[in-house]
């Protein structure tokens, strides 16, 4: 594994930790065409954009809004809890096996709140969506929701309570966990930059800034938000975008903490227990990968997030900030490359690239193996688009 920072130090760093089974319901779907008008205005917490970045890559906004159809947002749904599944199923096995076990939440859930009865209404379609694929949830009341989590104020109308989604108190631990056990099983760790990617008779080179060439039959590229760009040095053109998002802790002082990560829905932030603090986290922002980070939303979450639950003291100084890879049907790529032989790819994760990580992990080891496959591939298949 070549990295050029220590594994898990960039977007997989700074998630909210969520192990999910039912997130199923892909963000281009009808509703997102309905709630266009006001999200134009730039206004909304959970969604910013730099128009300039939406004019440069209208094309793949269009694209997106292109798969906010009904058969595909049911196909998304099938297809993601294929993967969630699979891989929620696979974290609680190797977290067990890498005895990390403290950093697992299991049996708390995952509660998701609305502030008004409008706000709920809305989400109706998305219950449809989860109790068609199975997904376990539990809508509780304004009262039964100060029950479970008392740290919370009583500014929420409804909540969903996922009943089966598990959660981490450090996503950076469970990366070092995970690490330590493909050291354990041989693998090799390289801190190097790739800057180019060959093939010729002798299989495939992997240039970096230092050092020759590293050699190998397969290489599989699984480099977040950066895929789009070192797939492109071989012709590919990868329908990729960035959903920017930030975090920042906070001291939660002497009010009881959260027991699980709850998401405000209309408010757009999330919020989860973590070794560090209390973690506010921003929704998305659209802007160029590399622009310089923009702490207004995430500044907004946090007083936001202060309606909901005390936050005593901010623990960092600057908000840290991540790059979501996100393709154009908010599904990722995990698969054969169409036109090089040995060049697999596993990226575009979006919003669930923790929880989803493991299960693509399988279902591409069992590509290149030849093996059967533990889901159905072909919703994840490159040739899907025609790159
Ligand atoms: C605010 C926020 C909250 C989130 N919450 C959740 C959540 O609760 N649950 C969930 O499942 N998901 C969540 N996500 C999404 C999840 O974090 C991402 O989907 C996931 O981290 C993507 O992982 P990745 O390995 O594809 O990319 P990354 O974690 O970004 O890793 C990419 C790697 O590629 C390396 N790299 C890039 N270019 C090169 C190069 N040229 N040479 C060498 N190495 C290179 C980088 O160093 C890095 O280690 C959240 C995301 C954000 C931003």
């Amino acid at each position: 594994m070549i990295d050029r920072s220590l594994p898990g130090r960039e977007t997989s760093y700074g998630n909210a930790g969520v192990l999910s089974d039912s997130s199923v319901y892909v963000f281009n779907n009808p509703s997102l065409i309905r709630a266009l008008p006001v999200l134009l205005l730039n206004r909304s917490n959970g969604l910013r954009y730099n128009p300039l970045f939406v004019m440069k890559r209208i094309g793949w906004i269009i694209r997106f809004i292109f798969h906010c159809r009904p058969s595909h947002v049911r196909h998304a749904a099938k297809s993601l809890r294929a993967l969630l599944l699979l891989s929620l199923d696979q974290h609680k096995k190797w977290i067990k096996d890498a005895g990390v076990g403290h950093l697992l939440r299991q049996g708390g859930g995952w509660l998701k709140l609305f502030r008004s009865k409008k706000g709920f209404a809305k989400y109706g379609a998305e219950m449809n969506m989860m109790r068609d694929v199975g997904v376990n949830f539990t809508v509780f009341e304004r009262e039964k929701i100060r029950q479970i989590e008392p740290g919370l104020s009583s500014i929420y109308y409804k909540g969903v309570l996922m009943d089966e989604t598990c959660s981490v108190s450090s996503p950076v631990d469970l990366t070092d966990a995970y690490v330590g056990m493909f050291v354990a099983a041989g693998g090799v760790i390289e801190r190097a930059v790739v800057n180019g990617l060959d093939r010729d008779d002798d299989g495939w080179q992997v240039k970096c800034e230092t050092g020759g060439p590293r050699r190998s039959n397969d290489v599989v590229l699984a480099a977040g938000a950066w895929s789009a760009e070192i797939a492109g040095w071989l012709g590919y053109n990868i329908p990729m975008a960035w959903e920017r998002g930030y975090h920042l802790h906070f001291d939660p002082g002497k009010e009881p903490l959260l027991s699980r990560p709850i998401l405000d829905v209309e408010g757009g932030f999330s919020v989860a227990p973590m070794r560090d603090g209390l973690r506010v986290t921003s929704g998305v922002e659209l802007n160029d990968r590399d622009a310089p980070p923009n702490f207004e939303q995430i500044t907004a979450s946090a007083e936001l997030a202060g309606e909901a639950i005390a936050l005593d003291r901010q623990v960092e100084d600057t908000p840290w900030m991540g790059r979501r890879p996100t393709l154009v049907d908010s599904l990722p790529m995990i698969g054969p490359a169409p036109r090089h032989d040995g060049l697999w790819f596993n990226f575009g994760h979006h919003h669930l690239g923790l929880s989803m990580a493991p299960g693509s992990a399988l279902l591409l080891g069992s590509l290149i193996n030849g093996d059967l496959t533990p889901i159905d591939p072909l919703p994840f298949r490159i040739s899907r688009f025609l790159v």
